[in-house]
């Protein structure tokens, strides 16, 4: 159930009429930077409202093992960890609703954002909302997602299923390269594979990639098929080659799509300064171009993109929120 926005307030000639309530923080998403930041503002008495989006949790739910978040020296199931960052946050006094935030107002103060079809008022808010990783948009991929197929090398690569096996690692971009200089530490020999002729990378990153013995690139050729969902697990990648048609099928115990990222900022286009790739970039410290708007995690960085940068990120957001706050109300 959503938590009412709004308080009935009774008048002199005995109608009821209707108040805005107005929040100090409202967090919008309730991935690690989301919840981190809930945490923080709950222990700053801020009461904040923290809205969940359709992904409660965010993405870390959708992994089975984190091994890298700290604190966790056995690892931790994603799912396990974001409820146990909500109940934290909780604790403090964070309200956390479900909710997806559908407009943004953020021209004048107070704040309006629409949720589900409802206003609600706030002097701050935090964008938490994340990013997307985009997928090649095969069905056996979705049937293999967390069971070879993964789209995170510096998540996963560590993972036994991984180590000494042949790899794959689908694009050609910066984000390609890297992802397959890392895997190059677990695998045998890590196949990237790229639907043109040569990598769109940067020249330094791509020299590197491709002078490195265990890299072996596959050019003009896509993934027409990930093997293989019967057996339940990745056992290799049927490709074709865009210049001959010719079809074939690559040995490997994973594949890593690493073909780009879209951060979940559309909804704010045109009322915050964005790159030219949709991430918020802070002006000062986690403050955007309007203050009182702070952003955290994955949807302003697209450098690190991992569970406990964007909880560092929402812990920054946080203590910037208490503190603009702070001077507002002086
Ligand atoms: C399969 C997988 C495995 C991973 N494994 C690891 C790992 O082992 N270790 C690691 O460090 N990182 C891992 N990552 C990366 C990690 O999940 C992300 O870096 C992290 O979740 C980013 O947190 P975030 O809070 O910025 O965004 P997210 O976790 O993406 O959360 C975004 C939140 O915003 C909400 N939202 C979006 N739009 C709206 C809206 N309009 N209104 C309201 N809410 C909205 C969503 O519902 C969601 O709750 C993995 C990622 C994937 C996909």
């Amino acid at each position: 159930m959503r938590q009412p926005v709004r308080s009935r307030l009774p008048t002199a000639s005995g109608k009821t009429t209707f108040r805005l309530l107005m929040e100090k923080v409202v967090i919008i998403g309730t991935g690690c930077a989301g919840l981190t930041a809930a945490l923080y503002t709950a222990r700053a008495n801020l009461q904040p409202l923290v809205l969940t989006g359709t992904q409660p949790g965010g993405l870390l739910t959708t992994t089975s093992i984190v091994e890298n978040f700290p604190g966790f020296p056995e690892g931790v199931d994603g799912y396990e960890l974001m409820t146990r960052m909500q109940k934290q946050a909780e604790r403090f006094g964070a309200r956390v609703k479900f909710g997806t935030v559908e407009a943004a107002d953020f021209s004048r103060q107070p704040f309006v954002l629409t949720v589900d079809d409802e206003p609600i008022q706030t002097q701050t808010v935090i964008i938490a909302t994340g990013a997307s990783h985009r997928h090649l948009g095969l069905e056996s991929e979705a049937n293999l997602e967390n069971k070879g197929v993964t789209y995170c090398a510096t998540c996963d690569g560590a993972l036994p299923m991984f180590r000494n096996q042949p790899l794959v690692v689908v694009g050609g971009g910066d984000s390609a390269c890297e992802e397959a200089l890392y895997l190059t530490r677990f695998g045998s020999v890590v196949h990237l594979i790229h639907r043109r002729d040569a990598l769109r990378a940067s020249k330094i990153m791509a020299e590197r990639t491709l002078s490195t013995p265990k890299i072996k690139p596959i050019w003009d050729s896509v993934v027409t098929e990930v093997l293989d969902v019967k057996q339940d697990k990745v056992t290799g990648v049927r490709l074709k080659n865009l210049r001959s048609n010719a079809e074939s099928v690559v040995d490997c115990a994973g594949m890593f799509v690493a073909i780009g990222h879209a951060p979940n900022t559309q909804l704010f286009k045109g009322a915050i300064e964005m790159d030219a790739s949709g991430y918020i970039i802070p002006k000062r410290g986690t403050m955007a171009n309007v203050p009182g708007v702070f952003v955290a995690g994955d949807c302003s960085d697209h450098v690190y993109r991992q569970a406990v940068t964007a909880a560092g990120m929402g812990c920054a957001a946080a203590i910037d929120a208490e503190r603009y706050l702070a001077a507002l109300n002086e």
